[in-house]
């Protein structure tokens, strides 16, 4: 007979977003506690694993960490289709990367089942170089409430909101559930 099972819910996100972005960095200080300044791109996917403890629900969150250019989507694209729900990473420092959001998001919406397309939180990173932003808190409050998303900033160099970004998707797939 099998052992008990460690978890309640098997929650799986996906990690999407312009390269550069601050993804896979999101992830290491959710994870790890580490930052590291040297930029190393993601090959295709690479996933990290989780546990918390939401309304006394033991969660195992599942985050797949794609790559964002544009050679790797086909590859990236498989993952959506299993995923529960997504959170897209933009970078405040850079406008283009918060235009791009869009597209993401119907990427997203494109490949997956019609119950996990509405699950998505919308960051916005780098929240510690606040002298070089380029997209202001209104307009990711307004960006994310034209998709139905909650907007959240982060920090993946202080740990500012990293905790509640991804505590935030768990949630609202746990609601939708
Ligand atoms: P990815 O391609 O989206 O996975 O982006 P990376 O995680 O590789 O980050 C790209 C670069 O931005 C790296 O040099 C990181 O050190 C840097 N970076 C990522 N997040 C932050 C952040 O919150 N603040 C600052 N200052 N730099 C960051």
């Amino acid at each position: 007979f099998g052992k008990f099972q460690e978890y309640d819910y098997l929650i799986k996100v996906v990690l999407i977003g312009d390269a550069a972005v601050g993804k896979s960095s999101l992830l290491l200080k959710y994870i790890d506690g580490t930052f590291d300044d040297t930029y190393v791109c993601t090959i295709g996917v690479d996933f990290k694993i989780k546990s918390l403890i939401l309304d006394t629900k033991r969660i195992k969150l599942q985050v797949w960490d794609t790559a964002g250019q544009e050679r790797f989507k086909p590859i990236t694209k498989c993952y959506f289709r299993g995923s529960h729900g997504c959170v897209v990473l933009f970078d405040i420092t850079n406008k283009q990367s918060y235009n791009n959001v869009r597209l993401w998001i119907k990427d997203y919406q494109e490949n997956n089942t019609v119950d996990s397309a509405e699950n998505i939180v919308i960051i916005g990173n780098k929240a510690d170089k606040e002298d070089d932003r380029q997209v202001t808190v209104e307009e990711g409050l307004f960006l994310a409430e034209s998709v139905n998303a909650s907007y959240l900033e982060t920090s993946a160099k202080s740990g500012e909101g990293v905790g509640e970004a991804f505590e935030s998707i768990a949630k609202v797939v746990l609601r939708n559930m």
